[in-house]
């Protein structure tokens, strides 16, 4: 199931996206929220009468650095033993097609695009070999940095946490075979970022045990995996795609305004 946060022409709700019997997609409105076995409204728009909103509201947002070995060998840095964690603040979230707005007193503002993967249920301590049982699903995403910001401070909350910085969508897909999926990124049009996700070094289950032997994990939190190698920087007027194989493909425009 494709489970979007929309706009409709009475409201914000949780949906369903479908396929109609004429190919053309449907949102069908769940109650409340999609955690557990989702109840349904019984009302259905288009999809092209709504706007798709960022699937998630999350009250946090891991992201995993240097998690794919051609990245750290760009940066100039060692593959980690163990995974490298970080928060971004739920306020940098965005939904597909909002402006990723260039900070004021940034020179260097890179895209990376990642699979994200939204936690279903509260959860602590989960071995690696019951992760799957606490996610919602995966989505796509885009760990937006202000390298200048990362590099001067040796701490990440500065570069990584400006408003429009988390791009997330264009749905969570709960059904996706996220170990081996393709995950790429283009720049207007030109592929800059293209691997696949079994190329993480650690990958989901790991992640999700790393995690969460910190940390609660609450429904709707996200963490994300990581970002291979091509991050490169964004300008005002460009448009960035990331795609996730079996997911989506989530744009955003860049703006300075
Ligand atoms: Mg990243």
């Amino acid at each position: 199931m494709r489970i979007a946060r929309i706009a409709h022409p009475e409201g914000v709700a949780f949906a369903a996206v479908e396929a109609g019997p004429d190919g053309a997609e449907t949102a069908t409105e769940i109650a409340e929220h999609p955690f557990g076995t989702p109840n349904f409204t019984g009302r259905t728009w288009p999809l092209a009468d709504t706007r798709l909103l960022a699937p998630i509201l999350p009250t946090k947002i891991i992201g995993i650095g240097r998690n794919y070995a051609d990245h750290a060998a760009e940066m100039g840095r060692e593959v980690p033993a163990d995974p490298v964690m970080f928060l971004k603040p739920n306020t940098a979230v965005v939904g597909p097609d909002v402006a990723i707005k260039l900070p004021t007193g940034s020179s260097r503002v890179d895209y990376e695009g990642e699979l994200a993967v939204v936690i279903g249920r509260p959860c602590k301590d989960v071995p690696a070999s019951q992760a799957a049982g606490v996610l919602l699903g995966a989505t796509v995403a885009n760990d937006v940095t202000a390298r200048d910001h990362q590099q001067a401070d040796g701490q990440w909350t500065r570069g990584k946490g400006h408003d429009t910085f988390c791009p997330l969508g264009p749905w969570v897909q709960t059904s996706v075979d996220i170990g081996d999926a393709g995950l790429r990124t283009e720049l207007d049009g030109k592929v800059v970022q293209d691997t696949r996700t079994s190329l993480l070094l650690h990958d989901v289950p790991a992640l999700v045990e790393w995690v969460s032997r910190v940390m609660t994990l609450l429904p709707g939190d996200v963490i994300l995996t990581g970002t291979p190698a091509g991050v490169g920087p964004m300008a005002e007027g460009q448009t960035v795609s990331v795609t996730v194989e079996g997911i989506g493909t989530l744009s955003n425009p860049v703006t300075s305004k």
